[in-house]
């Protein structure tokens, strides 16, 4: 056995950094302001709701493959009252397709698209699932960076830099916004001078929306909505951050029906099925009041400021979000020592024990290793209690002398 037991395709994709990171904030008993998960669940009413399908019976068998009736109902209903106003409706039977949270959606729909060869590019830094996927679907990734503007503590798209990207052999474009993990919302005309591209160079687009209802400052504009987009565009949102139970892994895809069709045939065989029970309650959370998701959002924005703030007065840039519940930070303005000579996962590594606070090194998101090495992210999504303590723990390394 002189082969190794991983094979080539994810030799370079061990463990991940949410993993590690979550472990060592439990063996520090740090904050763990890494992994991006609430540490309040959602709604008590919708919890209820998973309660009573279990009890009634419902969902405890194999649900139907593309989803229950009742949930594919509620998403098509959901992209009606959001984004109905910009001429988007999806048809519950042909043209929803429910996976186990986004990270299915976003397996499958690369895994059914993307011929071995092909090229896929994705906005550096990009989520991790994404590089894993386009290696296990035999894909080449084509990153292409999100560039930090320190003086306006943002991200910009250089659009040029993605026209340049596509060849012959692209594919399609795997988008993200609001983006994991910078925070940046791509505005209208980054988002339409992609469409443009995407129809000029017959390209499919799978855009990932699970952050669609946390944008701070202006509106979520769906990919699929601008001209000539609908029938190129998988959208794939989830359960997990609008409704803050990451547990559950409910997601789901929206796309004409040949997409959906396609993408079903590699879901079957990932999953078939999954999370019966709480398809019943997220089809009940999809149709709570426009109250509530603005009440996430609002509360989500009260506490950006205070980790930004918090996180500035230690001492670190940070790069407003102006969506996601993360924030980045550049920590060289914390001065070579406490940096780590600016390195991010040196950094990231040593904080539980210094500060007992936890963090992600962005450069675990970048092929350009480079690029992303003096960046943290920092999740916000904790109660401000706790967010004050993480920022005073961090304040208090920052004073040491
Ligand atoms: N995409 C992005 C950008 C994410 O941040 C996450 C983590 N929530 C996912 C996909 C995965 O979502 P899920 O937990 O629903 O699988
Ligand atoms: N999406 C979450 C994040 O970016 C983590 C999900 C996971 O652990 N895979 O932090």
């Amino acid at each position: 056995m002189d082969r190794p037991l991983l094979n080539r395709r994810l030799a370079e994709f061990g463990t991940t950094i949410f993993a590690e990171m979550s472990a060592l904030a439990v063996r520090t008993g740090s904050i763990n302001l890494g992994q991006g998960f609430p540490d309040a669940d959602g709604p008590e009413e919708v919890r209820e709701a998973a309660v009573r399908a279990l009890r009634d019976g419902r969902g405890n068998q194999y649900p139907p493959g593309p989803g229950i009736p009742e949930l594919r109902t509620a998403v098509t209903a959901h992209q009606e009252r959001f984004y109905g106003h910009l001429g988007l409706s999806y048809d519950p039977d042909t043209e929803v397709l429910v996976t186990a949270g986004a990270t299915e959606a976003i397996a499958a729909s690369l895994l059914a698209l993307v011929e071995p060869g092909d090229e896929v590019i994705a906005l550096e830094p990009y989520y991790d699932s994404y590089a894993a996927c386009i290696a296990m679907a035999g894909g080449q990734r084509v990153p292409v960076t999100l560039r930090a503007q320190p003086e306006s503590g943002s991200y910009r798209l250089d659009l040029d830099e993605l026209r340049d990207a596509v060849t012959d052999d692209t594919r399609l474009i795997l988008l993200n916004t609001p983006h994991n993990p910078t925070g940046t919302v791509l505005s209208r005309e980054e988002l339409a001078e992609i469409a443009r591209l995407a129809c000029e160079r017959n390209l499919l687009v799978i855009t990932d929306e699970v952050y669609e209802h946390l944008v701070f400052e202006g509106e979520h504009l769906p990919l699929a909505s601008f001209p000539g987009m609908r029938e190129r565009t998988l959208t794939i949102s989830s359960a997990g951050k609008t409704f803050s139970f990451t547990g559950w892994k409910v997601g789901w895809v929206t796309a004409p029906p040949e997409l959906i069709a396609a993408v079903r045939s590699a879901k079957q065989f990932l999953t078939y099925v999954s999370a019966g029970p709480f398809q019943y309650a997220v089809a009940e959370a999809l149709a709570l009041p426009d109250s509530y998701f603005t009440g996430l959002r609002d509360d989500l924005r009260a506490k950006r400021d205070v980790l930004s703030a918090g996180l500035a007065g230690a001492g670190f840039q940070v790069f407003r979000p102006t969506g996601t519940y993360f924030i980045t930070t550049d920590i060289r303005p914390l001065g070579a020592v406490l940096s780590k000579e600016g390195d991010g996962f040196a950094f990231c590594r040593a904080l539980p024990e210094r500060a007992g606070v936890v963090a992600i090194p962005n450069a675990v998101f970048y092929d350009h290793k480079d690029q992303g090495a003096p960046f943290v992210r920092f999740a916000f999504c904790k109660s401000v209690d706790v967010l004050e303590e993480a920022a005073g723990r961090l304040k208090a390394l920052a004073d040491t002398p």
